[in-house]
């Protein structure tokens, strides 16, 4: 039967608890997984197991695709007008900014990051992102075409189906709401995988969803493992359009599922190896404190993570020391504590993956400036080489590496020098530089005088491996219809 997880906090940061139904959101209802084994919940401050939750199979992924497409013939799709939709959407909006706090406690538990963190990014920025779409629902417009006087065309932005949506643990609520706004705002329906390490605030999310009034079948929330479910998903023949946000490893096993099986639609947010371009004429002080934020923010688990800082030389050792001031002074601790900036990392593996990178970085002889423990103290590297593991792979931890350059065709030789093109940041006073510098970065974002800025209604997604499509803004609407072209013959004569 499906079961109940409950968590008490009394903390510096939050007291409050929380109790909330689990199992497969399945048709509105949670039901128990088809063989009825469960996965462990672990509370990544303790390495203590905190619950369970529903193990998925493939199986269970029929029965959600079977509830999918019978909410989509029957209550959504086309039968639920823009204005419906939107209602909807912009109430599980309201639902989720009167559960702000539990929420964002939910997510600090399962994640490791920070309450404040998980409160005013996280939870915050995913409200935000639901009442955009939102607003989307009832603007979904073709156009007329001009042919001749004998016909009318049209376009219609007709709703693709029922859509598979894999998300990861970096920020997994957040990353909820980039999927369901744009799909549900243009009438699909989801059957949706979080991570199995961060699976809380999707499950604790459904009573919210069932509350807000979405019909049955609508959204399907399914918790299992990747090689299974997520694999399922991606290779199912009855779903036609797959939206993923992790790895670039796995987003080419699922491509590679999807072209297998119906060549379904495919779009995918992946890795990232950021440039972050510090010219001699930057205003020191603040473009000190937005590189730390650009590659230590999440504890270093941001897939557009600035952790490539290239530094011009005249200003290289000054940058250097107060850089490393600043990540030194970097608050690592318990969540939930008074004053902490970063918790641990999300689980053993993480640590034990990104661990392995800091001593692959030191046996290749680059230079460690900080320290380390459970939870990774940010730590930055110099004296690198351009082929150091280091620099060249995503390593999704609070870990940069800090490279000298001379001018300008220098550093956007090596910052283009990637196989991702996720983000780029640049740090110059001088307008031209700046933007032309900006320009020639080959990323799908590029900040100037900032890093890690992201709003609901602007486009973000990658160049090269770093993925395919958009998602936010108008952008990502367009990951979500089937364009129809409608010829109407108004006498044409054959
Ligand atoms: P991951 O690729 O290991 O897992 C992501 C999701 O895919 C999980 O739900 C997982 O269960 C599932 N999965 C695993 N194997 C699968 C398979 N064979 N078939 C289908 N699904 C499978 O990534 P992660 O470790 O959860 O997240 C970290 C990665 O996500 C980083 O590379 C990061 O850069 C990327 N990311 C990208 C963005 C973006 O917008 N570009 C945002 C956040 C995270």
């Amino acid at each position: 039967m499906p079961s109940t997880f409950s968590y008490e906090w009394d903390t510096p940061a939050y007291k409050g608890k929380t109790s909330f139904n689990t199992g497969l959101f399945i048709n509105g209802q949670f039901v128990d997984g088809s063989n009825k084994t469960t996965i462990d919940v672990v509370n990544p401050t303790t390495g203590k197991v905190v619950g369970q939750i529903a193990e998925a199979v493939e199986k269970d992924v029929d029965i959600a695709v079977d509830a999918a497409q019978k909410a989509f013939d029957s209550a959504w799709g086309l039968n639920a007008s823009g204005a419906k939709r939107s209602e909807l959407l912009w109430k599980l909006a309201q639902l989720m900014e009167a559960n702000l706090d539990e929420l964002a406690a939910i997510e600090s538990l399962d994640n490791g990051k920070t309450f404040g963190w998980a409160k005013g990014t996280d939870v915050s920025f995913a409200i935000q992102t639901i009442k955009y779409f939102a607003g989307w629902a009832d603007k979904i417009q073709g156009q007329t075409i001009e042919t001749d006087e004998r016909k009318l065309t049209y376009t219609r932005h007709e709703p693709i189906g029922v859509v598979g949506q894999i998300i990861p643990w970096n920020f997994p609520l957040l990353m909820l709401s980039w999927k369901i706004g744009p799909a549900l705002a243009t009438g699909n329906t989801i059957v949706l995988k979080p991570s199995e390490f961060t699976p809380l605030t999707a499950i604790r999310l459904c009573d919210l969803i069932n509350q807000a009034g979405f019909p049955p079948g609508v959204v399907n929330i399914i918790t299992g493992y990747g090689h299974t479910v997520g694999a399922a998903i991606s290779g199912h023949s009855r779903i036609d359009k797959v939206a993923f946000t992790g790895s670039t490893l796995v987003g080419r096993k699922i491509m590679e599922a999807a072209a297998k099986t119906n060549l379904k639609n495919v779009t995918l947010e992946l890795g990232g190896k950021s440039p972050n371009i510090i010219f001699n004429d930057a205003d020191m002080e603040k473009a000190v404190s937005w590189t730390t934020h650009g590659i230590f923010w999440n504890h270093g688990q941001a897939c557009c993570a600035g952790s490539r800082i290239y530094v011009q030389s005249g200003i290289y050792d000054e940058f250097l020391k107060k850089f490393t001031e600043k990540a030194k002074a970097i608050k690592v601790g318990d969540p939930f504590g008074t004053g902490i900036d970063q918790g641990p990392q999300v689980s053993q593996i993480q640590y034990d993956r990104i661990m392995g990178y800091i001593e692959s970085g030191k046996a290749d002889g680059a230079t460690r400036v900080g320290t380390d423990g459970y939870f990774i103290e940010p730590t930055i590297f110099t004296d690198v080489k351009p082929d150091m593991k280091i620099v060249r792979e995503e390593i999704f931890g609070p870990v940069g590496v800090v490279i000298k350059f001379e001018d300008e065709e220098d550093v956007i030789r090596q910052a283009n020098d990637t196989t991702y093109g996720l983000a780029a940041a640049v740090f110059s006073q001088d307008i031209n530089r700046a933007l032309r510098t900006a320009h020639r970065l080959q990323a799908g974002t590029a900040w100037v005088n900032c890093a890690n800025q992201l709003h609901a209604n602007v486009p973000f997604g990658g160049f090269k491996q770093s993925g395919i499509g958009r998602e936010l803004g108008e952008y990502a609407l367009h990951n979500y219809t089937n364009v129809k072209a409608v010829h109407v013959n108004l006498g044409h004569e054959l």
